[in-house]
Order: structure tokens, then sequence, then C-alpha cells
């Protein structure tokens, strides 16, 4: 009764940034995606088999045992001491040397694209994406109202070249965003030499960089490539990286690194936003990292999905027909197929549903001037006979199409 009564009350006029946001199409799909008989590719997610669940739960409890009652008291802003000093530590073996109150800790690396945004974003502003993104970065800055400039990418990551064209104009870009590390939805990496000519391009025009990094842990071939961060030596870089992919993502711990200035602008922004990232989350996991064999963890993820990785590749190779391409990803989660030519994956979306298998299609992941020939296939949350069985099923219905 309640219910439909509430339901008949006149909407409320909406804010203005409304109009820009819509679901993500992502979601929608993962709705149906998920169906328990239907073999998905489509869905982000890390491999829930390798969380370390006994060691978090220990963590836990010898957090509240020993500290309980801080542990569930309303802490700083900036985060947790211990985390922050880990985390410093721990990106100067990467080669990115930052002090502690450089580091803010965040509730994902999700919410230090909101932060930045926020601090950052007029309505009107112009933010330099690639094309295609990573779309909850693009949902979160349509919600500031900005407008996109798009780079094209290709399999060395984004058009660094290309840049130049998009700062002539009347508005001077605010922000580039981009993930240089086996990108989502791309699976590719941005080279040495493009890093190089990006933080050129950011000082030369003094243009603020945002790197979104929640993979680069997770290389399984090739060479370690150095963060942007850690080639800017004028403060035009802010790097984000998060605990989701290396430890699970339901603690919702990220950090942000960057220039002293903006960092404090962030945290004024976060206290207004949450307070505070959950303490007791913070002090598990800090606890974890001093004990825990965390780089062990890592080659573990690290050859658990190089293996996925190859399986799913080896498994392209043999079933998909003449005239399908794909990105072949030296770490991360992701392959991102282009379908032989005039198909759409948008079209072809309900017949692999059909077959009982999923993938998300490509083109909510563009800014501007989507292109539907394209789809992502996530390979780290399957075991490698369901991959080579789902990619059986995808390459029997695309092949359907080309007769
Ligand atoms: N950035 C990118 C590129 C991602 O793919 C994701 C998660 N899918 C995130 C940020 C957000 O991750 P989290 O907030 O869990 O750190």
């Amino acid at each position: 009764m309640l219910a439909a009564r509430l339901s008949a009350l006149p909407a409320f006029p909406l804010a203005q940034r409304m109009s820009r946001m819509k679901a993500s199409a992502v979601r929608e799909i993962l709705k149906v995606a998920e169906r328990p008989d239907v073999l998905s590719f489509a869905g982000g997610l890390p491999a829930p088999e390798l969380f370390p669940v006994e060691a978090i739960a220990q963590a836990h409890a010898e957090v509240l045992a020993d500290d309980g009652r801080a542990a569930l008291q309303y802490s700083t802003t900036e985060g947790y001491g211990p985390l922050r000093e880990w985390i410093t530590s721990h990106l100067g073996e990467g080669g990115l040397h930052a002090a502690t109150d450089q580091v803010l800790i965040t509730n994902g690396s999700q919410q230090g694209i909101e932060l930045v945004a926020k601090v950052m974003l007029d309505p009107g502003d112009v933010v330099i994406v690639e094309n295609p993104s990573y779309l909850a970065a693009l949902q979160t800055f349509s919600g500031f109202e900005v407008d996109f400039a798009v780079v094209g990418s290709d399999n060395d990551g984004m058009r660094v070249d290309d840049l130049e064209r998009l700062v002539g104009g009347e508005r001077k870009p605010k922000l580039i965003y981009l993930v240089p590390n086996f990108q989502n939805p791309k699976g590719t990496t941005l080279s040495l030499e493009r890093r190089h000519a990006l933080v050129r391009f950011a000082q030369r025009h003094r243009i603020l960089i945002l790197e979104d990094n929640p993979y680069g842990e997770l290389r399984f071939r090739g060479e370690h490539l150095p963060s942007l961060a850690s080639l800017d030596t004028e403060g035009v870089v802010i790097s984000l990286g998060s605990f989701s992919k290396v430890l699970a993502p339901g603690l919702r711990l990220g950090w942000a690194v960057g220039p002293r200035e903006l960092i404090r602008h962030l945290t004024v922004i976060k206290q207004a936003s949450d307070l505070h990232t959950a303490s007791l989350a913070q002090r598990a996991a800090a606890r974890l990292l001093t004990r825990f064999d965390f780089n062990a963890h890592l080659e573990t993820l690290r050859a658990v999905y190089g293996e996925r990785c190859q399986t799913m590749l080896s498994a392209l190779e043999k079933h998909m027909p003449a005239g399908t391409r794909w990105t072949v990803p030296e770490g991360g989660m992701f392959v991102w197929v282009e379908l032989p030519r005039g198909m759409s994956a948008d079209t072809l979306f309900p017949l692999a549903l059909d077959k009982r298998v999923a993938f998300v299609p490509g083109s909510p992941f563009f800014a501007s001037e989507p292109r539907s020939e394209f789809m992502r296939l996530n390979y780290s949350n399957r075991p490698s006979e369901l991959i080579e069985e789902g990619m059986r099923r995808l390459g029997a219905v695309i092949a359907s199409q080309q007769q």
C-alpha cells in the first residue's frame, strides 16, 4: 500500500548534472550476464579464490583484539599512518619517491577519481581522455558537467603525438585522465617513449595528469615501466593506486599520491565527502602487509592471470573466424576484441546470451564517436577450462553471423 502511494508521488526536480548521468550500460549488461547458466566474460572481477581470506580474517581479529577501540573510533581523513608509510615505501621500491604526507588513503581508486574531479573541474571544463576509456571514470567526470576531448590509442596506449591539437582552442583542457598499465577496456600499455612525451607535454602546458593505475602490479609478461608520477619533477601528476586487484575489492582501499598542495585539497574535499576511509579496514590491511608475504601473493596472481590470459589468447586463435583481431596484454585483466568487418557487438550480445556466453559490448567505453565493432573480454575471473569453452561458444556465434 505504502509503496504504491510513494510511487504515485510527483518526482522531484533533479540537479542539472543528472541529465548527463546515464545508468552504466555495463551494470545493466552484467545483470543479465551473471545468470548462473551463462559463461560470462563481461565483469571486471578478480579471481575470488585468490583472495587471502584467512590472512585478512586473522589481521582483522588481531586488530580488534589489540587496538579494537581505536580501530572502531573515528579517525583522520588522511588515513592510518602505518598504512600510508607502507604505501610510501612500496611506491619507492617501484621508483616513485614520495613522502608519507603526499599519500591520501581513499575508498578505492574510484574515490580518487571523484575527489580529483571535485577539486579540479567546473561545468564546461575540458578533460582529455583516451577513446575508449574506463567507463566509471567517464561517468564521474560527466557528473561534473565537463566536456571531453578525446584522443585515440593503439597497441602502445594513448596517442600522445595527437595531444597537441587539443590545446590550441579557446578552452584549455584542465585534466588528462588515463590508465597507463593494462588499460580498461583495451588491456594495452603506454610505451616508455610515450610516458616521457606525455609528462613533457603536461609540464609544457601545465595540465594535470590523472594517472589511474589499479592494474600496474599485475604484469605477467615484459618489463616493468616507470609510472608517470615517477617521471615527473614538476608536480603535474596525481597517481592513483588500489588494493582492489591485489588484495580484495571489498576492502575498498586505495590511495592518491601527488604534489603536497593538491593532496591537501583532496583531503579537505574527502573530509566533506565521507570523513575518512574505514579505520578497521585500514588497520587490518596495514597489519596484514607487515607480515604476510605480499610479494609471493603478487607472484601467484601474476602466474594465474598470465596463464588465464594465455589460454584466452590461444582459444581466440583457435576459435575466432578470420577477420577477428584482439589485443595481447602484458598484464591486468582484459582483452579487447575487434570483430570482423561490418559486425556489431551490440547485435551479437543477445545471440551470444542464447548460446550462454557473455561479454561487454565496446560502445559504452567511448566518450565520443562510439564504435560498435569491439567487445571487452575478462580472463581473470574464470578458470582456464571455462575460458576455452567460452571462446569456443563465442567463436561459433561470431562465425554464424558471417554467412
Ligand atoms: N580504475 C580502473 C581503470 C578500474 O578498472 C577500476 C575498477 N574496475 C577502478 C579504477 C576502481 O577500482 P577500485 O575503486 O576498486 O580501486
